[in-house]
């Protein structure tokens, strides 16, 4: 302050009338100020030597006469345009009579005269008036001696008398009273006045608030004490955490777009941050309840691409056949394009992994124009995730699919539902509760977040979702959705897709001109048959990708920049082939059959061996066996039994000896009556001791008269057939309508017979008995 009070004070000051407190000299403040023309004050002090004028304001408002010229120490420009400075007192000044020029101008001003003082008298009332601040002090929590001190060590009266004042809770009235008073004496005397009556004032406070603080809870007094620290922070002209929070809310809110009900709780919220602590983590709480509720897309919706050929196109660009969805989805926009409300489709993707379902769903965004939002629900094991946690939980959060919304920013996107037969087992609960909300049409318009407890529109969401096998999926889900097959590609079709997509995406993902590399058609082939035996496209655009990979390498070392790979550099770049058709290392056998399995993967062939061992006349069954095929089993023997009586075998043919039936390979699941026929056909071979054709396959459901029932995943089980290498394949008649779904290509590779009854099976499966030729 010293320092300040040695530049002289310029005869003219840019002025300043602080609404509510005096700034004695001496004394420091800080001030926010937001109007125009209190900021021109500050710029135009700025420009000088920093000084300005504050008058405070009179009994009617208008500025007082005398008021304190002040230094700017710092100044600072906040974000919202206001001004923080921050002011130390150096003199009372005294303005000139008549009107203030317009705040921003400087205006004329006189320093005030110190009147001669009697020394001793002086030095008495200040021991006087410092002893009484020392009481003062000691009633107020905080470093009470240190202040003390510090006001015993300022020199002057003058400085002294005002920096006491600074210390003190005083009226405007009273500032202004001892602002206007010159002289140390009389200036003394009147603090000593108001000293000696705020300590009996103080008194009397302490006595009170022992009494409150007796019949307040610990909750209250904490309360309480905040409130006094933010009077207090305020009163220093720092900027209140609270209100900047809700200020910041409040900005928002205006601009956001939100539904009557969305509104109406964030209002709520605000008022609940008003009465609870900013520190407290209930604040927290709410302030992210509404930030969720601000940052959720109610109203945002994306255009929709609506032209069909363009669709068309662009979904011809990146897959090859798929057909059926592709249909699905224009005849969808043709909808939509005559009705805009038209529902969205809930179309659930159900093949083996790689046939294509989760890059379709993204080409169908993308054709549609919408964005995607994705959440797999493979293990998914709590409600919670899907729905949310209620707020009462500490750290709760909206559920996956509303996070997934606030992060698209839209409500109408395409949404894919991974791996819906894989909601963990261990859910609890029923899963379809929570998912019907999502997924149903007619609940899901008002979806209910347990932490929003708002609801929200998800009508407008394409959801699909992706499922290998609809077996594990909750039948009252299941009815809901329309289900769209991916069964898998024969080898020519998968050719085809690697030659017109796989290819180019992996020469482009790598860097590599189409020029580069080339792979001969007869090489893709022989890829998919001992590289990649599998229902989709996984492994195949893996090879691809590997071989790829090493040719960016080579190309780097400045290898061959062309090359074409044909069938023999296979093994170069891919290694030992890890399938061998398994057929072609079989022969006939007696009491060994080909089953085909449908599984999550793909369809499979299965060996069903038969063989009879001493015992007593009972069905032994290995491998792993559902309940289902057990009884199968037991079915196909009663059934073999009888047909030997009735072709005048020997009745006492199984007498003291039990029918082993085993099924190899462990990780297929062995279940259901799709194997009957083979079963049979395998014991009828282990009877009559006629071999059965290793190259032939065969799928049916049989009953105890031997006749032949339909059976699940016909075109899957013939794709897996084909890929094994079976060259015949017997089916039930009553699934011939199905055969139109095979490709041509493996049609005429494979020769495809129905059945309607089991013993037409037998000459066409069976061969002679050796020695009988
Ligand atoms: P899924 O989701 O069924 O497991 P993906 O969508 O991951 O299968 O497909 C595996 C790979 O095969 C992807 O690179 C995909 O682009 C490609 N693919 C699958 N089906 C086709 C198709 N019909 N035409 C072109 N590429 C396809």
């Amino acid at each position: 302050m010293t320092a300040a009070a040695e530049v002289p004070i310029p005869g003219e000051l840019p002025w300043l009338v602080p609404k509510r407190a005096v700034l004695f000299p001496g004394a420091k403040k800080t001030l926010l100020l937001r109007s125009e023309e209190e900021i021109a004050a500050v710029d135009a002090a700025l420009a000088g030597e920093r000084f300005l004028a504050l008058f405070p304001p009179g009994p009617e408002g208008e500025p007082s006469r005398r008021g304190t010229a002040a230094r700017i120490e710092r100044m600072r420009r906040l974000p919202d345009g206001a001004v923080r400075v921050a002011l130390a007192g150096v003199a009372r000044v005294d303005r000139a009579t008549g009107g203030l020029p317009k705040e921003g101008r400087a205006a004329p001003v006189r320093v005030a005269p110190t009147p001669e003082t009697d020394e001793l008298v002086v030095e008495a009332l200040r021991r006087n008036c410092l002893e009484s601040f020392r009481l003062l002090l000691r009633s107020r929590p905080g470093a009470a001696e240190e202040t003390a001190e510090i006001a015993g060590a300022i020199p002057g009266a003058d400085r002294f008398a005002d920096w006491i004042a600074s210390q003190l809770n005083l009226s405007l009235p009273e500032q202004i009273r001892l602002l206007e008073t010159d002289g140390a004496r009389e200036r003394l005397e009147e603090l000593a006045r108001i000293l000696d009556r705020e300590g009996k004032l103080i008194e009397l406070e302490t006595r009170i608030q022992e009494e409150v603080s007796a019949a307040l809870g610990e909750k209250e007094r904490e309360n309480y004490l905040r409130e006094r620290i933010r009077a207090i922070r305020k009163e220093l002209g720092e900027e209140d955490e609270r209100e900047t929070q809700i200020r910041e809310i409040h900005r928002r809110l205006a601009a956001v777009r939100l539904p009557e009900e969305a509104r109406l709780s964030c209002r709520e919220e605000i008022a609940r941050l008003k009465r609870i602590p900013v520190q407290s983590s209930e604040f927290t709480v709410a302030r992210n309840h509404i930030d969720w509720v601000m940052d959720l897309p109610w109203n945002a919706l994306s255009e929709d691409r609506i032209d069909l050929d363009e669709a068309r196109a662009l979904l011809d660009r990146n897959h090859a056949g798929l057909e059926n969805v592709k249909d699905r989805i224009l005849e969808y926009l043709a909808v939509r394009k005559l009705k805009r409300d038209a529902p969205s489709p809930l179309l659930c993707f159900v093949g083996p992994p790689g046939t294509g379902k989760t890059s379709l769903g993204l080409a169908v965004a993308e054709a549609l124009g919408r964005r995607v939002a994705r959440l797999s629900l493979g293990g998914v094991t709590d409600e919670g995730e899907i729905r949310g946690h209620r707020r009462t939980y500490s750290g709760a959060l909206p559920g996956r699919i509303l996070q997934e919304l606030r992060r698209v920013g839209v409500r109408n996107p395409v949404f894919m539902l991974d791996e819906i037969d894989k909601v963990g087992p261990q859910f609890s609960g029923d899963p379809s509760a929570p998912l019907l909300e999502v997924l149903d049409p007619e609940q899901n318009r008002g979806f209910s977040d347990h932490y929003l407890s708002l609801p929200f529109d998800l009508s407008e969401v394409f959801f699909i979702t992706t499922a290998n096998s609809t077996d594990t999926i909750p039948p009252g889900l299941l009815n809901r959705m329309e289900i769209v097959e991916f069964p898998g590609y024969a080898t020519a079709e998968k050719v085809a897709i690697a030659e017109k997509h796989l290819i180019p995406k992996q020469l482009e993902r790598h860097g590599l001109a189409a020029s580069r590399l080339k792979i001969r058609r007869r090489a893709i082939r022989r890829i998919i048959d001992v590289y990649a035996a599998e229902a989709g496209l996984r492994d195949l655009e893996r090879s691809i990708a590997a071989i790829c990979r090493k040719r960016a390498a080579a190309l780097l070392r400045g290898e061959e920049t062309r090359v074409t790979v044909g069938e023999e550099d296979l093994e170069g770049y891919l290694g030992t082939p890890q399938y061998f058709p398994e057929i072609k290392a079989r022969r006939p056998e007696v009491g060994t059959s080909t089953a085909l399995a449908w599984t999550p993967a793909g369809g499979q062939i299965l060996f069903i061996e038969a063989t009879i061992l001493p015992g007593r006349q009972s069905l032994q069954l290995t491998g792993q066996l559902g309940e289902v095929m057990r009884e199968s089993a037991e079915t196909s023997l009663s059934y073999v039994r009888s047909f030997v009586d009735r072709h005048g075998g020997p009745p006492d043919l199984l007498d003291g000896r039990d029918i082993h039936i085993h099924v190899p390979a462990g990780a297929v699941s062995k279940d259901g009556p799709s194997a009957g026929i083979a079963i049979v056909v395998a014991l009828y071979s282990l009877l009559s001791g006629s071999p059965v054709r290793h190259d032939v396959a065969m799928t049916g459901e049989i009953t105890l008269r031997g006749r032949v029932l339909p059976v699940g995943g016909i075109r899957q089980k013939i794709l897996g057939a084909h890929r094994a290498g079976i060259r015949l394949v017997v089916v039930p008649a009553r699934n011939e309508p199905e055969l139109r779904e095979v490709p041509e290509e493996v049609l005429r590779r494979l020769e495809i017979v129905p059945v309607e009854h089991v013993d037409e099976v037998f000459p066409i499966a069976c061969l002679p008995k050796p020695g009988r030729r």
